[in-house]
């Protein structure tokens, strides 16, 4: 009998792998679609400098509008892209739109606001041997300049070294500009500063969220801060939603910031309106 109720969880579990792996392959199935379909669009969140929240650079964040399902989080189906592979064709696509648009701010109004535009590469992407060399593509394509660029990795895509890491050195020679993103959160953090050549460190929203409490988290993100400035890094500290947090990042030394309390992700045409409301104030102030 022991036998028999062994078989038979055996036997659910392989249904409901299955029934998992269904709901897999047909949301990867419609995200093959996805692009050709322009169901896919970018946003972009303003980052900051501290304390008056003048907006410095944006980062460009993907959307999908789902034709049943409504608006799909990126948590969820960038996942997904990078099982199957999608995530390479994918953010080939957020690359070349989110640095056509960056060209566009770079003639435009306002221009000197906007110095930078961050996108998120997966690992996935940055294992391609020829990924560089993708984006090199890219910007002579946009005539955007290299280091207007912000390539954002996160700690666990390039902490084993390899293809990853490679990729990253490559962006670097270009002139792009790298940022080491959820920073704090990953594996060998400060190992990394070492191997890998980043300028700019994104401070994980979860020590911001414990900004001034007193807390570990608290004390990490105050040593992040030296770090940063001792290796001539910028500091971005991520997910910042109040002004007390603002206040306590600005007053430990924090220039940079991002988050829901300065500005939430928004479609191309604010931040073009953004930076003529910026460009036309610029005129009146000697
Ligand atoms: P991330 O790169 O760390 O992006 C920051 C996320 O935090 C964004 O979520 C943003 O909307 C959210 N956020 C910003 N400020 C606040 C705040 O004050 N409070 C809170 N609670 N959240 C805030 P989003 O757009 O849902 O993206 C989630 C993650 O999905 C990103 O984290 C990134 O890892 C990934 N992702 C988004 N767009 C792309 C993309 O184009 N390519 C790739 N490879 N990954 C992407
Ligand atoms: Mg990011
Ligand atoms: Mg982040
Ligand atoms: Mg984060």
């Amino acid at each position: 009998a022991a036998k028999d109720n062994g078989k038979q969880r055996v036997a659910r579990y392989h249904l409901e792998m299955d029934l998992h792996s269904v709901e897999e392959v047909r949301l990867g199935a419609q995200l093959r679609h996805a692009i050709d379909a322009s169901e896919m669009h970018l946003v972009y969140q303003p980052i900051v400098e501290l304390p008056d929240g003048r907006m410095v650079g944006v980062e460009a964040l993907v959307r999908w509008q789902h034709p049943q399902h409504g608006l799909v989080s990126p948590g969820l189906f960038i996942p997904v892209a990078e099982r199957n592979g999608l995530i390479v064709t994918l953010g080939e696509w957020i690359l070349r739109e989110a640095c056509q648009q960056a060209a566009r701010w770079q003639n435009g109004p306002g221009s000197q606001h906007l110095r930078r535009i961050s996108v998120n590469v997966s690992a996935r992407q940055l294992r391609e041997p020829d990924f560089a060399a993708t984006v090199a593509g890219i910007l002579r394509a946009t005539g955007l300049e290299p280091e207007r660029l912000v390539v954002e990795v996160t700690e666990t895509a390039v902490f084993d070294g390899g293809a990853a890491l490679e990729s990253v050195w490559a962006l670097h020679r270009l002139g792009v500009t790298i940022a080491l993103d959820d920073f704090g959160t990953g594996h060998s953090s400060l190992g990394l500063l070492r191997t890998c050549p980043a300028n700019i460190l994104k401070v994980d929203k979860s020590f911001v969220d414990e900004v001034g409490g007193g807390s570990d988290q608290d004390v990490i993100a105050t040593a992040l801060i030296q770090i940063a400035g001792g290796l001539r890094l910028d500091a971005i500290a991520e997910g910042v939603e109040s002004a007390g947090q603002a206040d306590h990042l600005h007053r430990i030394g924090y220039r940079y910031a991002q988050g829901f309390h300065f500005a939430r992700p928004v479609p191309a045409a604010e931040i073009t309106e953004l930076l003529r409301a910026e460009a036309a104030g610029s005129l009146v102030v000697p």
